[in-house]
């Protein structure tokens, strides 16, 4: 699987061009794909490199859409979720979720567990049940005893959403989808028998136009640069923490609210690490840059982590990385808390004619992608509401042959010999263009391991010259290249405040 040659695509006109290399974009060019039509996908940077590598990992129907009123949301949700779990069962897994309760802190046992009624109900299977005190305390016992009454536990699924992308790009691929990242889209331009879109090749330095008879803006947060309307995106950051599993020992995902805002955080097990997450707050200005998780928002979450395990002791070694992520939300424009802004999805289309969507979940990417179908006429409204229920056919139909632990949530990074296998497939299979690529998209290795994987770098060095025919001299600009954006992105900036963020 090559990068495409972009002289080579100004030969096809295209039914559908689809902008944006993320879960969005990648579930439209695998819909449209398999309807048959011509369809051409263009990434600026790297697939997933937005929000859709910095998500929670979380395959699930969102407890909070039930609080907020949205069940219909939530019901639909569930059902992908029950989906993926089925149809990727070494990519989406189930995992217990553990919510503490605690005397005289909100929500009290009987609210949540009445959610939590609810959410099963509307999933189609119980799975919430109370664990008392002393089991809890006997499953964790550095949590905080004090007023834990017990806790409920339930079941969700967990990810890992770059692979996700690139499961669904496979797919795509093989219904005859073509895509191409460092493709950057500079120009729509309607005419009269359709748009003509300038692309330039990042990587050759090429650029050209491209002919499509419709064009879908799914750049996330950046979608109002492409709209041609109005600004409708509320680019807010969310960030994580990832540290040493030696340190917190957990096989559930842990659930609880924020003692300063009351806003729901998760700790959770993810490829040999502890994930800690999110924060919500205004991004302001996009720019090229990737973003980062300041100090305040370490603080945030560390605070989080000594409401939890009071008597943990972290060292620096032990925070390993963080992860910053825009979320594409749609912007209610009523003056809400980013916290209280809603999750959904929405699609327009500007005068020039180019259909944007924005928003949504990394879960709900193939209802997504199929309302965006019926917004370009691809298919009809009945066709539509068969799609979305459609349970016998398989949204994954094709065998791909991906190394067995590479995808699996909870499988730590590998080393030795499954490494050089692993490697050596993506490097073949994924349009590795960057040592960042592999590193953090397709190993994941760069977020989980001590100095973004630092002591893996040698032996890859040695798969990169072999596999990709790369010099010494690529190959050091490319470990340069990499050590900076993990120091300016993915590394932790130790809080020397005590500012509170996420309210
Ligand atoms: C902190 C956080 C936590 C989240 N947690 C969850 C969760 O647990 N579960 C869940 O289901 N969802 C979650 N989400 C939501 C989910 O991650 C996003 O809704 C989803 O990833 C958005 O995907 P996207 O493809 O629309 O956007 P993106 O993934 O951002 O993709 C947009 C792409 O467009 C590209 N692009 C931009 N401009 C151009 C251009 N000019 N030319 C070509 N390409 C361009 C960008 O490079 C980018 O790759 C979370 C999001 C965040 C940020």
């Amino acid at each position: 699987m090559q990068r495409p040659d972009l002289l080579q695509l100004t030969q096809t006109r295209w039914d559908l061009i689809v902008i944006g290399g993320g879960i969005t974009g990648a579930g439209i060019l695998l819909e449209a794909a398999r309807r048959g039509k011509k369809v051409l996908l263009l990434e600026r940077a790297d697939y997933a490199s937005g929000a859709s590598s910095r998500s929670s990992k979380m395959v699930h129907g969102g407890l909070r859409y039930i609080a907020q009123g949205d069940v219909s949301l939530t019901r639909q949700s569930l059902r992908e979720r029950e989906r993926l779990l089925q149809e990727l069962p070494h990519m989406v897994v189930r995992l217990p979720y553990l919510f503490p309760i605690r005397r005289g802190r909100f929500p009290g046992r009987l609210p949540m567990q009445a959610l939590l009624f609810v959410y099963d109900f509307l999933a189609g299977r119980r799975t919430h049940r109370w664990l008392p005190r002393h089991q809890v305390l006997q499953d964790y016992p550095s949590l905080m005893p004090h007023g834990l009454r017990g806790a409920l536990r339930y079941d969700d699924a967990l990810t890992d959403d770059a692979r996700l992308v690139q499961r669904v790009l496979h797919e795509a691929r093989l219904e005859g989808g073509v895509a191409g990242n460092y493709m950057i889209v500079h120009q729509i331009e309607p005419g009269s028998e359709g748009f003509s879109v300038t692309v330039s090749d990042a990587v050759l330095d090429t650029r050209a136009n491209l002919l499509a008879g419709q064009v879908v803006n799914a750049t996330g947060a950046w979608a109002d640069r492409l709209s041609g309307g109005s600004a409708k995106v509320r680019a807010q950051r969310g960030s994580h923490l990832f540290i040493a599993a030696d340190k917190i020992a957990l096989h559930d995902c842990l659930t609880f609210m924020h003692q300063v805002d009351g806003r729901p955080v998760f700790a959770f097990p993810w490829k040999g690490a502890v994930c800690i997450g999110t924060t919500d707050l205004d991004h302001g200005e996009l720019n090229e840059q990737e973003p980062r998780c300041s100090a305040a928002e370490v603080d945030y979450l560390l605070t989080a982590v000594r409401q939890q395990w009071p008597d943990l002791v972290l060292s620096a070694d032990d925070l390993l990385s963080s992860m910053a992520g825009v979320r594409p939300i749609i912007a209610s424009g009523k003056g809400r808390t980013p916290s209280q802004e809603r999750r959904d999805h929405a699609i327009w289309r500007t005068a020039n004619g180019v259909v944007s969507v924005a928003g949504g979940k990394l879960t709900t990417f193939r209802l997504i992608a199929l309302d965006v179908l019926r917004t370009l006429g691809f298919i009809h409204a009945r066709d539509h509401a068969a799609a979305v229920q459609q349970r016998r056919q398989r949204c994954f139909r094709h065998e791909v042959t991906d190394p067995h632990r590479l995808s699996h949530p909870l499988a730590a990074p590998a080393d030795g010999a499954e490494l050089r296998e692993q490697i050596r497939w993506i490097l073949r299979h994924e349009q590795v263009v960057h040592l960042d690529d592999l590193m953090l998209r397709r190993l994941r290795a760069g977020h989980v391991m001590a100095r973004g994987g630092e002591d893996l770098l040698a032996d890859i060095g040695d798969l990169c010259r072999d596999q990709l025919g790369w010099n010494e001299t690529r190959w050091r600009q490319e470990a340069d290249r990499y050590r900076a954006i993990i120091a300016d992105s993915y590394s932790i900036a130790l809080p020397n405040t005590r500012t509170q963020v996420g309210i």
